[in-house]
């Protein structure tokens, strides 16, 4: 079921989620939320690189990512859905990037918000999937920061709280402006 995405403001975006009793993963509710995560996600899979259980009102610590890591190239239009309980960071890399970012709980349409954001350019994390499998996952670059950006979310953290200069927050319409024109996203202050 496709479910309504909290908007920030909401006081379950600012709460810090609770860890998923795995003997629990079996339970219908948890596997429904689960596919309401996914269907959620994939409603927006347009502008949606992950989504976070909290982001449909569950404060438990179950996040999707957006596997661009598995596509072959831009044009492989493949969607895969990394499914993520109870995320664990093992390492992040000294290395820092910045890619710009929004979020499906940061404003809606053109009134999006956007900005560039630094976080660690590798992250890598161990965390239970939907089958009660534990797992590895080393993330880079984007990949890294889609892991971060939505653990975040479990820790009651939106990624506007990253970006220092409020100058460096753009609308989805104003950023398209600027990106017609330019052909790249604008300089950060
Ligand atoms: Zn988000």
């Amino acid at each position: 079921m496709i479910k309504k995405i909290l908007q920030i403001g909401d006081p379950v975006l600012e709460k810090k989620s609770l860890e998923l009793d795995i003997k629990k993963l079996e339970e219908k509710k948890i596997q429904s939320l689960i596919d309401n995560l996914i269907e959620t996600a994939y409603s927006e899979v347009e502008k949606s690189a992950g989504i976070s259980a909290p982001q449909i009102g569950e404060n438990l610590n179950i996040i999707v990512a957006r596997r661009f890591d598995l596509q072959k190239n831009e044009d492989d239009k493949k969607v895969i859905w990394e499914v993520i309980i109870n995320p664990r960071v093992l390492f992040l890399s000294e290395e820092e990037s910045v890619f710009w970012e929004g979020c499906l709980s940061v404003g809606v349409g053109q009134k999006a918000l956007f900005g560039p954001v630094k976080r660690k350019r590798e992250v890598k994390i161990r965390y239970t999937n939907r089958e009660g499998k534990e797992k590895e996952y080393h993330g880079r670059d984007f990949m890294s920061h889609i892991v971060q950006h939505e653990i975040d979310h479990l820790d009651g953290t939106l990624f506007l709280s990253h970006i220092n200069n409020p100058d460096n927050i753009w609308t989805s319409k104003k950023l398209d402006e600027y990106m017609k024109v330019h052909n790249d996203y604008p300089p950060a202050l």
